[in-house]
């Protein structure tokens, strides 16, 4: 008996779902709403395509911030080093970071997609483009199949879900699909922004677009729990960005920031601690010269005046009569600046969604619903998420092959 295999998106997860079933044989057909596959891959690491990380699973599950337990069996099935060998095997040559993000050698995500897009020619795995699943067609407790936009119904013996979340829905992942995989009867978590800028009280701040220090490190919390990244931080008109404040997003993104105060922190000398920053000052005591004119050798002059400003430091004093309470503002400011966070970047502009498919009702090992038969989910579709240097891709791309593998050789869990 035949094993009709359609999969909803031609995001990573989608294109690998595809591959992973064709190989066991299933007949596939991959459904993708937009005009091309890979809409959102293209964009990635700033078009670069930071495709994976070369750690290992234990560091992808450490960098996995939702449900990273259940990630181990696709991490095992499609681990980061399978991941980069499928690449490799397929002429795709990789740079890797010294944080272990991979790239391709040429810095273009075009070359990944062209991979992936031969791959499919190759498996004669045909992609229908422009074609939107509206809705799960369902016979009793098992999916039998979708219902397009455009009112056809396509039969299936299974069904991979590869939708994606609701960020940068100008990408195709909208979130729309949720609705029809609520109403097919799954709960999904609530959707949270994820790897994006904060929104900052703190005014004064805000005046300071473009200003931006190469190596902070930024806090959040006290003790066990606090979080804390080290990075470049860039001054937005609405707050802060940067890779380390990116990374730190995904960690509070269930506060309710309406409720609760949370303040970050900044250290901008990192290396440095408070006494040899004192003994620095005392040091340049002896100069005579003002405080501003000093500090701005250091430090953009404009953000230097605001930052004077809200410590009540007067900027005009000379350095010999530095009062010892300035003194220690001064470097209370540049160890641990306290900004009030009023939230984060909203979920359309976030790198990922938080949220999703509950992973309760997905049985880890199949990747398959334990509430409706012959249904699957792969992706960014599911509530998994982890921070950033390639582990989102690697999500995508081991759960699309657990997944396609599943579906791809049949079977039935439920039975
Ligand atoms: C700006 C940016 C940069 C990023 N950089 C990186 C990076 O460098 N490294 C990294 O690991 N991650 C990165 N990410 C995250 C990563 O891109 C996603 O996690 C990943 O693309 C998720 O893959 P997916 O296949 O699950 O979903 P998607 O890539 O979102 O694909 C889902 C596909 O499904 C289609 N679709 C949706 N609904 C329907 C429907 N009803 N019918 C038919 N088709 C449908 C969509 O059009 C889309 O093509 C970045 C994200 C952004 C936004």
């Amino acid at each position: 008996m035949g094993n009709r295999v359609i999969v909803v998106g031609a995001g990573p997860a989608g294109i690998f779902s595809g591959i992973y079933a064709a190989k066991e044989g299933a007949e596939v057909l991959i459904l993708e709403k937009n005009e091309e596959i890979g809409k959102k891959l293209r964009i990635t690491g700033g078009g670069r395509c930071n495709f994976t990380n070369s750690g290992d699973v234990t560091d992808h599950r450490r960098a996995t911030v939702h449900n990273s337990k259940f990630m181990i069996p696709a991490l095992m099935h499609l681990s980061p080093q399978k991941t980069m060998d499928f690449f490799i095997e397929r002429g795709l040559e990789i740079i890797i970071e010294e944080d272990g993000s991979v790239f391709p050698k040429t810095n273009k995500s075009q070359d990944v997609i062209r991979l992936l897009q031969k791959e499919l020619m190759e498996l004669k795995i045909p992609v229908s483009l422009n074609h939107e699943v509206e809705e799960l067609m369902m016979e009793e407790s098992r999916v039998a199949g979708v219902r397009l936009k455009d009112g056809r119904n396509l039969n299936a013996d299974r069904v991979i879900l590869t939708t994606g979340g609701a960020s940068y829905p100008k990408t195709g992942s909208d979130g729309k699909s949720f609705l029809m995989i609520e109403k097919a009867g799954h709960s999904i978590v609530s959707l949270k922004p994820a790897l994006t800028s904060f929104e900052i009280k703190d005014q004064w701040i805000r005046g300071y677009p473009g200003v931006s220090f190469g190596d902070v490190k930024v806090k959040i919390g006290k003790g066990k729990k606090a979080f804390q990244e080290r990075g470049s931080l860039l001054i937005t008109h609405y707050g802060i960005s940067g890779p380390p404040i990116i990374k730190l997003s995904s960690r509070i993104n269930e506060r309710d920031f309406h409720q609760e105060e949370l303040t970050l922190r900044i250290d901008f000398f990192p290396d440095k601690s408070n006494e040899e920053i004192r003994t620095w000052l005392i040091n340049l005591e002896g100069s005579g010269r003002q405080l501003k004119t000093l500090l701005k050798e250091y430090w953009p002059i404009r953000f230097l005046e605001g930052f004077l400003e809200e410590l009540k430091i007067d900027g005009q004093q000379p350095m010999n009569h530095l009062k010892k309470e300035d003194r220690n503002r001064l470097i209370e400011g540049f160890k641990q600046l306290p900004l009030s966070i009023k939230g984060l970047r909203p979920l359309r502009e976030s790198m990922v969604t938080a949220g999703g498919v509950n992973v309760k009702e997905v049985n880890p090992g199949r990747l398959e619903s334990k509430l409706i038969k012959n249904l699957y989910f792969a992706g960014e579709v599911l509530d998994v998420d982890a921070i950033t240097g390639g582990y989102n891709l690697q999500i995508a791309f081991s759960t699309g092959a657990l997944a396609g593998k599943s579906a791809g050789e049949g079977g039935d869990s439920h039975d």
